[in-house]
């Protein structure tokens, strides 16, 4: 037992944010050279090297260059477990991003010194947020020209609502980025510039009181840094570990990812500021994975068809408390049956291994026969306990599909209704016609690019998308006491239905929800579903 709890003392997982191009993927890929785990950086995606790619595993992902699913890389560091959570850059699969983030303890959000904080930055930042975890800053590429670092610092508790804490600070940037300065241990790493296709680059740690110090970096760029300091220590917020694991503080680094400055230092102060698996909610309290020792886990992620020669689908779980063992028989507390884990797989680095035994902290993808929802727990504890849902989001576009062959109405159907048990889509309908007029609903219009594809691809159907010029969903609130026929509309509504039969109405203006509201007496719209 004290082994296991050993085990997950060393865990540390977390996902990376960020705005397409701003550097994720080679953070990741510096990362994982630390851990050994791979000997050629470039092959997190295969993008560079033409390697197949764990994180690529659609076309159009490498078409569009944007990565749609998340994957999980583990690696070993000085001791430490790391699981690196991968998430999709486009805000379109924001909702996928919110619930990868629910299976990290906390997140990384790397920024483009040049461009700062980026449309999507923001709206990933936003899904962060709402999750309340420790959330570190990486300010990658100063090896070019990059904006100034007070104007950078300021731009992101503008923008974001989050305090700043710099755990270090540039000096210069570009041709003349000079280095970094440590502002707890007041050493300068220096950056010498790398010859092209250079993996690393040579450094030297100088004292900032070492009287060589202007010599080194000049004197400019050392006057320069004694202000600039004297700066941040009179006005920067202190670096409060209380604050930052609530979210309300961002502490930030400075790097350059591509010549792999900084990311040793940043790995090893995440290590230390981030904290091994938290406590989860359950219904009935919280599951803690330094005292509880059963095994419990909720499903965050279901994938179909990863792999198109098996056409499996993984179901991706977030493990709270205790150990797995490979083919161990624990509780589906949704299916209320017991099951054997069997086949679970785990990436490492760019293979995936099945595993024998994980631990709370670890992700872990199972085989999946239909029978697992996001959000669903498997557990072994003494008294059932099930870990609080994942919330879906509300759909902002809505489309009509219609099949080309009417032919394959079944694959149709089964391809629907698997693609809408990932979480990608939402499907309706429209209100007593059945399947024959199905309506998706989703939080980007990617997605629907997606949906078309996969279809496609996976079920050899081809659709047609109308898209829809709707974008406010409502529930009703008590529906069985509301003859929904009889709404009083707006010309821009329109009744339709979920799978499970719950009347909804759609709305392309906001102020006709209002307005609906008030010709219906009585009748309660809802933003969100109550189950
Ligand atoms: P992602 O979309 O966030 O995963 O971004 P990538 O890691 O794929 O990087 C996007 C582009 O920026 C690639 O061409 C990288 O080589 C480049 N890049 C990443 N980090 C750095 C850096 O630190 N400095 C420079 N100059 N380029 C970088």
């Amino acid at each position: 037992m004290a082994g296991e709890f050993e085990e997950i003392q060393k865990r540390r997982t977390f996902a990376i944010i960020s705005h397409p191009d701003a550097g994720k993927t080679t953070l990741t890929e510096k990362l994982l050279l630390y851990g050994g785990a791979i000997n050629l950086a470039g092959s997190v995606k295969g993008r560079k090297t033409g390697k197949h790619a764990v994180s690529d595993w659609m076309d159009i992902e490498k078409e569009r260059g944007i990565s749609v699913t998340s994957s999980v890389l583990q690696f070993n560091y000085e001791g430490f477990c790391i699981n690196i959570l991968d998430t999709p850059g486009h805000e379109d699969f924001s909702e996928d991003t919110y619930r990868t983030l629910m299976a990290a303890d906390s997140a990384v959000m790397v920024i483009d010194a040049s461009k700062g904080v980026e449309a999507q930055t923001r709206k990933l930042f936003k899904v962060c947020t709402l999750r309340h975890i420790p959330i570190f800053t990486f300010i990658n590429k100063m090896d070019r020209e990059a904006r100034d670092p007070f104007a950078l610092t300021d731009e992101i508790e503008e923008l974001l609502g989050i305090r700043t804490c710099p755990v270090n600070w540039p000096i210069g940037s570009g041709k003349n980025f000079k280095g970094v300065f440590d502002r707890n241990t007041k050493k300068i790493t220096t950056f010498q510039a790398a010859h092209a296709g250079m993996q690393e680059i040579a450094t030297k740690e100088i004292d900032f009181s070492d009287p060589a110090l202007g010599s080194v970096i000049g004197e400019d760029y050392l006057a320069q840094l004694t202000e600039e300091t004297e700066l941040l220590d009179g006005a920067s917020d202190e670096l409060d570990m209380a604050r930052v694991s609530r979210g309300d503080l961002t502490p930030v680094f400075f790097g350059s990812a591509l010549t792999n400055f900084g990311v040793e230092t940043f790995l090893e102060h995440f290590l230390k500021m981030t904290t091994p698996p938290l406590p989860r909610k359950t219904k009935s309290g919280e599951v803690n994975p330094m005292k509880d020792p059963f095994f419990s886990a909720f499903v965050f992620k279901i994938q179909a068809n990863m792999n198109k020669a098996h056409r499996d689908r993984i179901a991706f779980m977030r493990i709270c408390s205790g150990e797995y063992q490979a083919g161990m028989e624990v509780t589906h507390v949704q299916g209320k049956r017991k099951i054997r884990l069997n086949q679970s797989t785990q990436m490492m680095a760019d293979e995936r291994k099945i595993v024998e035994t994980a631990y709370a902290g670890d992700i872990i993808g199972v085989f999946d026969p239909g029978i697992f929802a996001i959000g669903d727990t498997l557990e072994n504890a003494r008294e059932p306990i099930a870990f609080e849902g994942i919330p879906t989001f509300a759909p902002e576009h809505f489309a009509r599909v219609r099949q080309i062959d009417t032919m394959k109405r079944k694959q149709f159907t089964k391809g629907i209704e698997q693609i809408a048990q990932e979480g990608a889509i939402q499907i309706f309908q429209e209100r007593n016609t059945g399947m024959e007029e199905i309506i998706v609903g989703a939080v980007g219009v990617l997605q629907f690019e997606v949906l078309t594809y996969r279809l496609k691809a996976e079920y050899n159907v081809e659709v047609r998308l109308d898209t829809l010029p709707y974008e406010y969903i409502r529930w009703i609130d008590e529906p069985e006491t509301v003859d929904v026929d009889k709404i009083q509309g707006t010309s821009d509504m329109k009744l339709i239905q979920n799978l499970k039969g719950e009347p909804l109405l759609l709305f392309a203006h906001p102020w006709s929800v209002r307005m609906v509201e008030e010709r219906n007496p009585g009748l309660k719209l809802l933003e969100f579903g109550k189950s």
